[in-house]
């Protein structure tokens, strides 16, 4: 047993068998004659309904205590339990500095600490054309809580919001939750995954507020280029629309195409970037990342917007001061060679399952990521016997091989599959031959 361990994967026993079954209680009655008045909320239900951790439990529930497999979690993106993706020393040596140091025990202010917002400023700044100030930055409990802060600021009756069709889900389930209308556009995987800008131009309208691209892309894997990310600012400013471009990715790139940040673009349309040190630095239960408003022309200001984001911060959680206190010498003192180390593993496993699934002919990926640690692959339904579509297929994947992979549906796109490759080697090898005896038992038998 590793000293690791992963904390979303079922254990097939719970504590429940240890307690007192509990009596449920008559729906009418509450024993004083009375009624209860109050019932859980069913928008939550909704909005949970499309999120991955509600998806993979109910993939794990299929696992199977018969079948003599460990299960293999290839469905989320978190590497860290595994020894080949350790956090750089650096990072820890920070936290483990801040703790001891006492001066992070108090509260911290609703929008975060001064350093850590100049600290961010800072390393933004390194790609940046404009200067971001310390003003400009909100520091937020990961990169989630930016994109529940950034929607739930926006809005407003009868609004919409563009969002890709193959996005990670948090942005559906907000937009739910807060009433936005969600209006997906296309990625094109013919062209590099680029956005169907016409697409784009088509579906938007008065009260579209916003559009949310992912850059570098999870799943897709791609790395938009200055060019295409300088005619999204141009369409954007034409919809008088802002962008939200979510940046968590920005350290895991192993192929051609550079990063290119969208703030580049920010005195064509206002832009704001999203960002977190969890999966850059490989823990994303450290909880802290920020929201950085790029705006030389005060769009965001005389909009009300920076002002919204204010109050809204004021009363929500904050991420730990420890790591607020932590996070300049994170950012600061992490050296490339750990991002350099971990980027090349990943692009050994992307090499490896990329040319391993040339022999699954049912599982098509358009193109190699140059980024992330997903390969995602359109499912041809049409070269199997008894599956229905994704949802189907990592079902019966989970109840017959204990392999646990991402149906695309939880990431706004039918009859594709997410597979993760953020976990040790022997794993991939292991779930690429499952992957294979399941197929072979669900492919059409080939009449000639
Ligand atoms: C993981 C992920 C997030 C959430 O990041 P946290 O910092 O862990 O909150 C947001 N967006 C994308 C695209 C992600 O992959």
């Amino acid at each position: 047993m590793s000293q690791h361990t992963n904390l979303l994967l079922p254990l097939f026993e719970t504590d429940q068998d240890k307690e007192v079954e509990r009596k449920t209680e008559k729906l009418t009655l509450n024993g004083g004659g009375s009624v209860w008045r109050f019932k859980g909320n069913r928008a939550a239900k909704e909005a949970a309904s499309v999120s991955i951790k509600s998806v993979l439990s109910r993939l794990f529930e299929n696992c199977s205590k018969d079948v003599k497999k460990t299960i293999l979690p290839l469905g989320h993106g978190d590497p860290s339990v595994y020894p080949c993706f350790k956090t750089s020393v650096d990072a820890e040596e920070a936290v483990s500095e801040s703790l001891r140091s006492g001066a992070a025990n108090s509260y911290a202010p609703g929008v975060g600490i001064l350093p850590a917002r100049r600290a961010v400023a800072n390393y933004l700044n390194r790609d940046l054309p404009h200067e971001l100030k310390s003003d400009d930055i909100f520091i937020t409990v990961g990169c989630c809580q930016g994109i529940e802060t950034i929607i739930h600021v926006l809005s407003c009756p009868k609004s919409n919001i563009l969002l890709p069709s193959l996005i990670y889900p948090l942005y559906y389930s907000h937009a739910i939750y807060s009433q936005v209308e969600i209006r997906k556009y296309d990625l094109l995987p013919d062209q590099d995954w680029e956005i169907d800008l016409q697409g784009i131009e088509a579906i938007a309208d008065d009260n579209t507020i916003a559009m949310v691209i992912a850059n570098p892309h999870n799943p897709c894997g791609n790395v938009y280029t200055y060019q295409h990310l300088k005619k999204v600012a141009e369409m954007a400013k034409k919809l008088g629309i802002m962008v939200i471009s979510d940046e968590v990715y920005k350290h895991t790139i192993y192929g051609e195409n550079p990063f290119v940040p969208m703030g580049i673009f920010a005195s064509i349309v206002p832009v704001v970037t999203l960002g977190s040190v969890s999966k850059g630095w490989l823990v994303p239960g450290w909880r802290i990342g920020w929201m950085a408003m790029h705006d030389p022309n005060n769009v965001f200001k005389t909009t009300g917007v920076v002002e919204s984001i204010k109050d809204l911060l004021n009363i929500s959680p904050d991420p730990s001061t420890i790591l607020q206190v932590a996070l300049p010498n994170i950012l600061e003192k992490t050296k490339k060679d750990f991002f350099d180390k971990k980027n090349l593993t990943l692009r050994q496993n992307v090499d490896m399952m990329f040319d391993a699934l040339k022999e699954v002919p049912c599982l098509v990926c358009p193109k190699k990521p140059e980024s992330c640690a997903y390969l995602v692959t359109k499912l041809d339904l049409s070269l199997l016997e008894d599956i229905t579509d994704d949802v189907d297929f990592c079902m019966k994947l989970a109840r017959e091989e204990n392999l646990v992979l991402l149906p695309g549906e939880a990431l706004g796109k039918k009859n594709w599959v997410r597979i993760s490759i953020g976990v040790e080697r022997s794993m991939l090898e292991d779930a690429f031959a499952r992957l294979k005896s399941f197929v072979a038992r669900h492919v059409k038998s080939q009449t000639t």
